[in-house]
């Protein structure tokens, strides 16, 4: 629903709600909170709210940190959970300088930018996200374990599913709040789960990732497990992605979908998938950027590992699904759920656009198993590997001028510098399996 500011006052009043949290993302994608009361929503409608900048992640420097936030009244909406009397509402905003300029280092801003690209050159861009996690148990102070109750109740004859339990809730509230889920299902791995919801234009989808993450979070915790979007809790078992649908709109339908061609797929279908394939290995260190995320990026469980696309097969890169007509898209496999889906919509789309200008072809599509293919047989066919770390994909993103332009100056400065010092911190801990391996053995 596209709410305009009037909409806003008539809804805290006929809600009763009682106080408004201001929302917007770091540049990791953390959501952040600025709770007002009811009596400011006046002042924060009127985009007068200001914040400490330099208190946020990746966002100014101490002696550049008066902030305003926007609130963009069409995010309006009341979490149900809480009770009517003294409900609480949210606002996503929009983070703008002093100076009445939005701010540059603003992820949502980035993906603005992206979008106002792709509407000049006549599209819109539609995503429909599966964003998967897990739901284990905390131990006795509250803390998260990767103990799941799934295994907990592996030879139970009677099994009481808290995660069931817990997914039906966060369905129910997600409903409540605006999304059209789709469906949610258990996921390959125990205790892991996804709910997949409706594709939308990718403002609104970006903003449901970071609300869907959080209202996953706030449900598990009332059910008393936690959730968790890291990419591979667990070794040896499936990792979470969160596979990201895409496709583009042009005067109201589907631009990917071209029933004069063979395969049904328009020129610039194939032109987005070349560009989303050529610029790949710097929007992995986006779409990928933990340590973490690379220990999903394995063979086995799924993930992809070779740069391919493919009308059938799960093993590639890109898969474009049977669909056809206004459902005609490409599944982008790799992302997993601890990227900021502002940056990671605006690294893609961008990647789509620069195909679409450029008229890159993408390499013929392989229907074979990948995963079974020889070494050499991979590399006549052309296939490359997707960076294997963190450390190789920021390199990646570093040397990519198209990909770092979408980024700007700003986020691609913070960006690398906050990654450098996460892949200095891991390089140099001890790890358990180091133990396991050398300790006995030297
Ligand atoms: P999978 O078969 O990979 O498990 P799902 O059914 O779980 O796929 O998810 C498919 C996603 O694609 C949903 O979010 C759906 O809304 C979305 N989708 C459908 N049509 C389009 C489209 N034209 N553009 C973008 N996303 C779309
Ligand atoms: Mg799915
Ligand atoms: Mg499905
Ligand atoms: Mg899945
Ligand atoms: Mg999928």
């Amino acid at each position: 629903p596209l709410f305009t500011s009037d909409d806003v006052r008539t809804m805290v009043k006929d809600y009763g709600v009682k106080f408004v949290r201001l929302q917007f993302t770091d540049i990791f994608g953390v959501l952040k909170n600025v709770s007002i009361t009811v009596e400011q929503l006046e002042k924060a409608l009127n985009n007068e709210l200001m914040f400490d900048g330099s208190s946020i992640e990746g966002f100014v420097r101490i002696e550049e940190s008066d902030m305003y936030l926007y609130p963009d009244p069409s995010t309006f909406v009341v979490f149900p959970w809480k009770p009517r009397d003294g409900a609480v509402a949210r606002l996503i905003c929009d983070i703008y300088n002093t100076d009445g300029t939005p701010f540059i280092g603003d992820p949502r801003y980035v993906l603005r930018r992206a979008i106002a690209e792709a509407a000049e050159m006549g599209y819109t861009m539609n995503v429909g996200p599966e964003a998967e996690f897990f739901l284990f148990h905390v131990d006795e102070a509250g803390r998260p374990t990767t103990i799941t109750h799934d295994r907990a109740g592996y030879f139970d004859m009677t099994p009481v599913d808290l995660g069931e339990n817990a997914r039906r809730d966060m369905v129910l509230n997600l409903s409540q709040m605006g999304f059209e889920i789709e469906a949610s299902h258990h996921e390959v791995a125990p205790a892991q789960h996804e709910i997949d919801f409706k594709y939308s234009d990718a403002l609104d989808i970006a903003d449901k990732v970071v609300t869907f993450k959080f209202v996953v979070r706030t449900i598990a915790q009332r059910h008393g497990l936690a959730a968790t979007f890291m990419p591979k809790p667990v070794f040896g078992i499936a990792g979470s992605g969160m596979h990201l649908n895409q496709s583009l709109m042009k005067n109201g339908t589907n631009a990917f979908y071209d029933p004069g061609t063979p395969n049904k797929l328009s020129q610039d279908c194939l032109y987005y998938i070349g560009g989303i394939m050529k610029h790949i290995p710097a929007i992995t260190a986006i779409t990928n950027p933990t340590v973490n995320s690379y220990k999903r990026l394995v063979s086995g469980y799924e993930a992809p590992v070779y740069v391919a696309w493919s009308y059938r097969n799960r093993s590639p890169l890109i898969r474009v699904p049977a669909k056809r007509g206004q459902s005609t898209r490409i599944e982008l496999r790799s992302p997993d759920p601890s990227c900021n889906p502002y940056l990671a919509l605006a690294v893609c789309l961008k990647a789509g656009l620069d195909g679409i200008k450029n008229k890159i072809e993408p390499p013929a599509p392989c229907d074979r198993n990948i995963y079974e293919l020889t070494p050499e047989e991979r590399a006549e066919l052309g296939i490359a590997i997707l960076p294997e770390s963190l450390n190789d994909a920021t390199y990646q993103l570093s040397i990519d001028p198209v990909i770092t332009d979408a980024l700007g100056q700003h986020v691609m400065q913070r960006f690398m510098e906050a990654k450098r010092i996460e892949w200095d911190n891991y390089r140099q801990h001890v790890h358990p399996w180091e133990l396991e391996q050398y300790l006995s053995k030297f």
